[in-house]
């Protein structure tokens, strides 16, 4: 058994902004890759638009990954890859990890990062009636197929959901030499951020289908076609408005949730929005010692904003560990119970028109000695084109923000100075109007 000051698991952009920060210390910090490589989900997204809030520069993901690497190259960090955890043990501060080299291995940490990301739904959890087929892929697994593996994967391709890898994937196998048959799209609007519709889509003259939706895979051995229909305002299909669509391939991207096996089984809360875990300003989850960054804590549209956090949640990973130090003679147990009185929580709230809220606790304690920068990030359920932000402290209107051209597929991030808020305070609410 080894021990650590601070474990990462994930080496994703998120687990190496967080190690890389951890490590600007004497700290022992470990990273540890499930993966033959670092880099995550940004080694198959070859396309350009990554970084544009950090680098001021459009990088693709590989070349984006590049530059952290390097980093963590540099640093103290060790790196641990072909590696995955599978158990984490909160009271003895302990994980269990399957090494394809090494077998079985534990760690013992002081303070833990989860940076493992998210996974991608699938035609299960859509449950799209018909026959089961070859050529039903979801869009991150025909990514991989196409730019690591390079294989075709079909030559006529419908695609299910318009959010961003939806559109980026009909660029890309528009790009490979296939026929992109159209993007059906359940809602009213696309999810995917504009700059996606106009690039992948307009410029291809790809058809969207809004408020459509697959409703039957037909085909024996490999997939011959799909149905797609008109849905209702309850997403409900329309009788009458059902068209056949003769194709080779269906791409799904309908959607990304955290991966929180591990999380859940650790016995941390996870918010009911987010999918991912409750965290605080300090990206620390409800178990002490334990912090959460990127796609695992909530799906980002932007890298640029998972590496910000993965960086205050290595700052505040390093933050802990030093102050745990100074309190090592305490148990666990007493080290809960001495905060226990300092440790209440203000809870953030939202009214419907939001999807999701981040943080979703603020920790008292912290509220005079934070000196960075705090933000809420807050995701809106419609497009509206202009809208005004109220933020309410226990009731009473604190602040107010004015927004042009929201949409649920770009985060809203609000600037709090948190040294202004009353003492007092136990609950902020969000409340957004169309103007
Ligand atoms: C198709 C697509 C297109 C995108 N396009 C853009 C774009 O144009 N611009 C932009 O800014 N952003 C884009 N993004 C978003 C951005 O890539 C992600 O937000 C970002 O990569 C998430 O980083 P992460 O570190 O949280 O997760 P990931 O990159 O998914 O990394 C998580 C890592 O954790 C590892 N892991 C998981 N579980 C374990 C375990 N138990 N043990 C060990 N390791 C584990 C995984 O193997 C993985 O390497 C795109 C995303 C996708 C999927």
């Amino acid at each position: 058994m080894k021990n650590y000051d601070v474990i990462v698991i994930g080496g994703g952009p998120a687990g190496l902004s967080a190690a890389f920060e951890a490590s600007k210390s004497e700290l022992k910090v470990l990273l540890i890759e499930r993966d033959k490589c670092l880099g995550g989900i940004l080694n198959q997204c070859i396309h350009t638009g990554f970084g544009v809030q950090i680098f001021k520069e459009e990088l693709t993901g590989p070349e984006y990954a590049e530059r952290y690497i390097d980093l963590i190259e540099q640093s103290n960090a060790e790196v641990l890859l072909n590696s995955m955890v599978v158990e984490i043990d909160k009271v003895d501060r302990k994980i269990t990890v399957m090494s394809e080299y090494q077998g079985r291995l534990t760690f013992t940490y002081t303070a833990l990062i989860l940076a493992m990301g998210c996974r991608e739904r699938s035609r299960g959890s859509v449950i799209i009636p018909g026959t089961r087929p070859a050529g039903v892929f979801t869009a991150g697994a025909a990514q991989y197929y196409t730019n690591i593996m390079g294989d075709k994967i079909g030559e006529n391709i419908f695609i299910l959901g318009s959010g961003d890898i939806g559109l980026i994937m009909a660029r890309r196998m528009t790009l490979e030499g296939s026929k992109v048959l159209g993007v059906a799209e359940i809602q009213s609007f696309s999810s995917g951020l504009n700059r996606n519709i106009v690039q992948c889509l307009e410029d291809f003259e790809i058809p969207l289908y809004l408020n459509h939706t697959v409703v039957e895979i037909h085909g024996d051995t490999r997939i011959e076609g799909v149905t797609i229909s008109k849905v209702d305002e309850n997403y409900k299909p329309i009788e009458g408005t059902q068209q056949y669509i003769s194709c080779d391939t269906l791409l799904l991207s309908v959607g990304l949730i955290p991966e929180n096996e591990l999380t859940r089984a650790a016995g941390i809360s996870i918010d009911g929005k987010t999918k991912g875990p409750v965290i605080n300003q300090e990206m620390e989850t409800n178990v002490k010692g334990i912090f959460a960054c990127g796609n695992v804590a909530q799906v980002h549209d932007l890298v640029d904003f998972v590496t910000l956090e993965g960086a205050r949640a290595g700052r505040n990973a390093l933050k802990y560990v030093l102050r745990y130090f100074q309190n090592r003679n305490l148990t666990i147990e007493k080290e809960s119970e001495s905060r226990k009185e300092l440790n209440q929580e203000i809870g953030i709230n939202i009214s419907n028109q939001f999807l999701m809220v981040s943080p979703q606790v603020l920790k008292r304690e912290l509220l005079d000695v934070s000196q960075e920068d705090f933000q809420v990030m807050l995701r809106v359920s419609n497009p509206m084109e202009k809208g005004k932000i109220i933020m309410y402290v226990d009731g009473v209107k604190f602040k107010q923000f004015d927004k042009k051209f929201l949409t649920p597929g770009e985060s809203i991030h609000l600037k709090l100075s948190l040294s202004t808020l009353p003492n007092t305070a136990n609950n902020l609410m969000f409340e957004l109007t169309e103007v």
